[in-house]
């Protein structure tokens, strides 16, 4: 009976070791069978949550081949426990998950990252377009060239010409996306980096964005004053002259003024020319900024939106001209301004509009 036990257990091992486990193999077979591929092929990436596979979809009156990608994320590794900081405070998953089952929170996972993805791609920043979700498998658009190869991520991105002026031109690209994640589609990115942006003629791709959560996850503040820090610290490493963390923050924050091009790189351009920490080419300019980045990292950030209302001091602060330290000082001066009934009305259209178009998409799949 031992010995019997012994062999499920291996069997058991050898199915998840598998690349594509029978489930997925199922899913892969009813996508084909419903047209939205027709062939599957290698994998582009293997991650420790997720292979990413390449596909196709031959059109059959045409014989046009369109590239998708395919996200299979893994339901056989404990790698999931991590996320959990994502999900909860999320009101979208209001039930939690279920610790004890990986198939489900697994599920929940890529639920998340194709809703995420479709506000994004709603909102025209460039990312890949979600196409169909079946349990833990995500088809998108394939972001790449005809030959199948995919676009670099930013950080083996290789340009040529005027190299300065490009990174530049990207460092405000990507912080005018995050302005916009922010504003329009109510997201923090929350594992911003180099890693999950892809390059492709001076367009900036997002990806990756499964753990991205809503302004109002209690944790939401802190994962964007990290994605700032990552892109800093890349953008500082090829050159270029940035911004304090603190400025980007409340620029990303900041409720008043355009979330759209060009209006986005003309607030970036007036932030550059009033700053006080100017770190080009001075190096006590650029000790200063170092120290203040440094200050903000460590910067009490409310982490719940009770902290938030509940600093009253603060907003009394602010009236009378104090408090410019407040790191969250954008979104308090939100609140202090603007009638509440206006904010909570945005809230709800932006949710009942994102929950309408998830029935229909979801049970496409
Ligand atoms: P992980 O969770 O493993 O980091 P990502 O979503 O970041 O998953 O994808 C891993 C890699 O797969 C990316 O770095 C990129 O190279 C490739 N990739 C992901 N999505 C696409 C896509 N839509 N088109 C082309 N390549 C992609
Ligand atoms: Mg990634």
């Amino acid at each position: 009976k031992q010995s019997e036990e012994k062999d499920k257990d291996k069997a058991d091992r050898a199915t998840s070791e598998q690349v594509l486990d029978q489930r997925t193999r199922m899913i892969l077979l009813q996508m084909i069978n419903r047209g939205f591929v027709s062939e599957v092929h290698g994998a582009i990436s293997t991650g420790k949550e997720a292979n990413v596979y390449g596909a196709i979809l031959v059109d059959e009156k045409t014989g046009d081949v369109i590239q998708k990608a395919i996200k299979v994320y893994k339901t056989a590794i404990l790698v999931f426990k991590d996320r959990e900081r994502y999900i909860t405070g999320e009101h979208r998953f209001k039930g939690g998950f279920d610790k004890g089952n990986n198939r489900k929170m697994v599920k929940l996972w890529a639920e998340k990252e194709f809703r995420n993805l479709r506000r994004i791609y709603n909102a025209g920043i460039p990312c890949p377009e979600p196409i169909s979700l079946k349990l833990h498998v995500l088809v998108m658009g394939f972001l790449g060239d005809k030959k199948g190869w995919a676009y670099p991520r930013l950080r083996d991105a290789v340009l040529t010409g005027d190299v300065e002026q490009q990174w530049r031109s990207m460092y405000i690209q990507l912080l005018g996306i995050m302005r916009k994640m922010f504003q329009v589609c109510r997201l923090v990115h929350a594992d911003l980096s180099e890693y999950n942006i892809l390059y492709h003629k001076g367009v900036l791709y997002i990806i990756d964005v499964s753990q991205s959560v809503e302004p109002d996850h209690p944790r939401s503040l802190e994962f964007l004053r990290m994605d700032i820090k990552n892109v800093g610290d890349f953008f500082r490493r090829k050159g270029v002259d940035t911004l304090s963390d603190r400025a980007i923050f409340n620029f990303i924050t900041a409720a008043g003024g355009p979330s759209e091009e060009p209006g986005v790189s003309d607030s970036l351009e007036k932030l550059y020319e009033t700053r006080e920490n100017a770190a080009d080419g001075d190096d006590e300019a650029a000790a200063e900024l170092e120290v203040d980045n440094e200050v903000f990292r460590n910067q009490y950030i409310p982490q719940t939106l009770e902290q938030v209302y509940n600093i009253e001091k603060d907003a009394q602060k602010l009236s009378q001209g104090e408090g410019n330290d407040l790191v969250y000082k954008n979104l308090l001066a939100d609140q202090v301004v603007q009638p509440k009934a206006q904010g909570e009305q945005g809230e709800e259209s932006s949710d009942s509009e994102d929950d309408s178009d998830d029935g229909a998409s979801l049970s496409s799949g």
